[in-house]
């Protein structure tokens, strides 16, 4: 089957712009198809599918005039694997991401590696519909692998979370990064226990960023930060999230990691409602990790990266030592780099401290991000050192 395309969409798809929104359609067609698309002469541009997402309705896969069949999936996995060879040579680290979507040429799915298992996630019901024919096609290129977990990550009634093949991991099961062990679990719904794209974020902890200083981590789901910081060497740290299972989460990654809890804490609450305990009793820490998700909502009030992330920062500077750091993130996709930098640097001026940017994180490249779609590089992590005067 055909679709036509507007001129613009055409040449951004000629230029390796992979994604499509509606309005780039000149034909009715229905949403789970695969396709050619073709420009309003008739010539074929790209071949992908139709399948609505979060950010789209569609993705071509490639310009190539080539079937999309086992063989083509297998090369896309092969490339994919090569790309990563150094993270298979790592012997710190087993965990990273072996497909990354549009980034690998394969947007609506991505593959993350835990150890000997690995979890797919599906973005669109059409990729999904192709699923036993790309399994297959992975599995010829990655024969190492003993088992396969899969998530749905869009609207659909079936079960979000299943082993999809091979043998059930541990629960949990240990992963190594930085030389660090960590404990997932591959189907507990969507998240599996930590974020693998923070991976080189966690390692400048692990590192010694925060030696001899007093760490904040707030949304610190299960503490992996904290870890970090105190293998690193951090006086102490604390860790807060709204979720009653971030307790038992973030003491079992103490735990497994030989890590002496005297100088952790662990709070469950509502991270507004700790800048106002903190400030009561006076508290105050040399380090303060912010990396909230995208959309929050608690009891009281919504919480939008891309509106209120200043409010984060100026409520941080007021519980913040002199000298003090400010590790300021988000995974938005919809906010800029520019505009995220922008809403961190006015929330500074207003509270009216001099601050020096002192290091910056995008993506790793295990995250690969093809620089024809580049706002598949939706991390921002950016560290501040704060003077207050
Ligand atoms: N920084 C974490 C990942 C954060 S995921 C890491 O690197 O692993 C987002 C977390 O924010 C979730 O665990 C969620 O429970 C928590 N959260 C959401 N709203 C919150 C709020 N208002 N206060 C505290 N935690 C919140």
């Amino acid at each position: 089957m055909e679709i036509k395309i507007t001129q613009q969409a055409a040449k951004r798809m000629q230029r390796g712009y992979p994604l499509l929104q509606k309005e780039d359609l000149l034909d009715r067609i229905k949403e789970n198809e695969w396709l050619d698309f073709i420009d309003k002469q008739g010539n074929l541009v790209a071949k992908g599918y139709l399948g609505v997402q979060n950010n789209g309705v569609g993705w071509s896969l490639t310009t190539e005039n080539r079937p999309l069949n086992h063989a083509f999936f297998v090369d896309l996995f092969f490339q994919a694997k090569e790309k990563r060879r150094a993270y298979y040579q790592d012997e710190q680290t087993n965990a990273f991401r072996l497909v990354n979507g549009a980034g690998d040429h394969l947007g609506g799915m991505t593959v993350d590696k835990y150890g000997d298992f690995v979890v797919v996630s599906w973005y669109n019901q059409t990729l999904y519909n192709k699923q036993e024919e790309i399994i297959s096609a992975f599995k010829e290129v990655f024969p190492e692998i003993k088992g396969i977990y899969e998530k749905l990550r869009f609207q659909t009634d079936q079960l979000q979370s299943r082993l999809l093949w091979g043998i059930c991991a541990p629960e949990p099961l240990y992963i190594k990064e930085n030389n660090l062990t960590y404990a997932v679990y591959l189907n507990e719904g969507l998240m599996t226990g930590i974020f693998l794209d923070q991976r080189e974020v966690r390692g400048l902890f692990a590192t010694g960023l925060a030696k001899n200083k007093s760490v904040l981590n707030m949304f610190s789901y299960t503490g992996a930060f904290s870890v970090a910081a105190a293998a690193g060497g951090a006086k102490s740290t604390t860790s807060v999230d709204l979720a009653k299972r971030s307790l038992k989460k973030t003491q079992e990654q103490f735990a497994i990691n030989q890590i002496d809890i005297e100088q952790q804490t662990v709070h469950v609450m509502d991270t507004f409602a700790y800048f106002k305990y903190a400030k009561k009793k006076n508290l105050a820490f040399d380090c303060i990790i912010l990396d909230p998700p995208s959309f929050a909502r608690n009891k009281k009030k919504v919480f939008r990266v891309a509106k209120d992330y200043g409010e984060l920062i100026e409520d941080s500077v007021a519980i913040l030592n002199n000298q003090g750091i400010i590790m300021a993130s988000s995974n938005a996709a919809n906010v800029s780099s520019k505009k995220f930098q922008s809403m961190i640097e006015t929330a500074l001026q207003n509270k009216k401290v001099a601050y020096k940017l002192i290091k910056k994180f995008h993506l790793p490249s295990d995250f690969a991000v093809d620089p024809a779609f580049p706002t598949g590089d939706y991390l921002k992590v950016y560290f501040y050192q704060i003077e207050k005067s």
